[in-house]
């Protein structure tokens, strides 16, 4: 087991068309027993972060530790560290058990006896125990990625990385390794770095998520702080399906009545409460809200009701999904399944100030988050029990 270090990390690729930076300045810090998500769009460097930290790839710039120990130049063999790929690379001609014993036999002076223990073991573990003479080519998807996982097992690792490891699996098998992954995870305590595009993968399995866009970390923090408290628009975009909603906003505050958000065809208004705790100089924002945060409420409460039209109305199931124009911009509304309306009907839709974010609209860092108020009020109350 093992703390893994990225520490100001980068690689640059020196490609025909001149460089691509693929990871810039990275800087992660992975407790030993953690289980951290790499996630991001297609491209933006989480299969080169974790080919580096293999050494299936050099670094350009930075240092790699496995447990305060500098790795950059150590071979994939001397890095004590077991990838399972998207491709399963099972060896074809070689049976289930002769593919797990494989790279023990390579790499270790252990006996035929310990490994045959360790590949039974490991076979157990992944619910693979009556396959293990057949051929890989003989097995389905889902059974090939329990070989490849139970392979990467029966090396007792110091941490384990998996690259798209599921993506090859329909959407139910898929959902049924996570648990299996996570189960296998909470068993074995390994130190685990996790690769997906998938969001909803990243939220469900990880102890921490780390978001990466074009090559740079994005915001680092367990799913409910990534969920609660998107650190950028980018962040508070990816994460969450639907995705959130933007308005961009100007805040008005004349003195009279509340402080307001003035968007295109609507006004929200704000308790004073919230707008104190933004820097006093900044008006224009991007209003975020998330779609299972916005009611279609006759009865919307007066300055915080915001007209649209129903465009689509989606049925899956448990959940409707609206889709709404609000003077031209899309909203998405995700609402029980009683809550059809009509397509082309003008509805109210509301939401709570506790739900809304705030960026700031040049830098599209987060300014506020509206439960950051009542978070905030808490402190106040705790500091004053505590002073009294
Ligand atoms: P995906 O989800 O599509 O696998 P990713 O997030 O894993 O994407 P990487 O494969 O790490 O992204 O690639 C990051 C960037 O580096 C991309 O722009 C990619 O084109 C580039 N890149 C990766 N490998 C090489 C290479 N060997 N030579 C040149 N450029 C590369």
């Amino acid at each position: 087991m093992a703390r893994v270090e990225f520490d100001n990390v980068t690689k640059v690729f020196e490609d025909t068309s001149g460089p691509i930076v693929a990871v810039e300045e990275l800087d992660l810090d992975i407790p030993d027993g953690e289980f951290v998500v790499l996630v991001g769009p297609s491209g933006c460097g989480k299969s080169t972060t974790l080919r580096m930290l293999a050494g299936l790839e050099t670094i350009t710039d930075g240092e790699i530790r496995l447990d305060g120990e500098r790795i950059n130049d150590r071979s994939p063999k001397e890095r004590d560290i077991a990838m399972v790929f998207q491709s399963y690379a099972l060896y074809p001609h070689k049976t289930v058990r002769q593919n797990m014993a494989y790279g023990l036999k390579l790499s270790s002076d252990l006996d035929d006896e310990e490994i045959d223990r360790r590949v039974e073991e490991a076979a157990r573990m992944m619910g693979i125990e009556d396959l293990l003479d057949k051929k890989p080519g003989s097995l389905s998807g889902g059974q090939q990625q329990r070989v490849a996982t139970g392979r990467a097992i029966v090396r007792e690792p110091a941490v384990f990385l998996f690259d798209e490891p599921l993506s090859n699996l329909d959407a139910k098998l898929r959902k049924h390794m996570r648990t299996e992954l996570s189960r296998i995870h909470s068993e074995l305590g390994i130190t685990t770095i996790y690769v997906t595009h998938d969001q909803e993968e990243a939220m469900t399995m990880a102890d921490r998520i780390a978001i990466l866009d074009n090559g740079e970390l994005q915001q680092v923090g367990s799913p409910k702080e990534v969920y609660y408290r998107p650190a950028n628009v980018f962040v508070a975009d990816f994460i969450g399906s639907p995705s959130m909603n933007f308005f961009d906003v100007d805040l008005q505050h004349d003195g009279a009545g509340s402080p307001a958000l003035v968007g295109n065809g609507f006004t929200y208004e704000v308790s004073d409460e919230l707008t104190e705790l933004l820097d006093a100089s900044e008006t224009e924002f991007v209003l975020g809200v998330r779609p299972e945060n916005v009611r279609i409420a006759e009865d919307a409460p007066t300055g915080k009701s915001i007209s649209a039209t129903v465009d689509v109305v989606e049925v899956v199931g448990s959940d409707n999904f609206v889709y709404l124009d609000v003077s031209g911009r899309e909203c998405r509304v995700r609402t029980s399944s009683e809550i059809e309306p009509e397509e082309g009907e003008t509805v109210t839709l509301t939401f709570d100030e506790s739900d809304l974010h705030l960026f700031d609209r040049n830098s599209e860092r987060a300014a506020v988050h509206g439960h950051s108020r009542a978070d905030h009020e808490a402190q106040k109350t705790i500091a004053k029990e505590a002073e009294a």
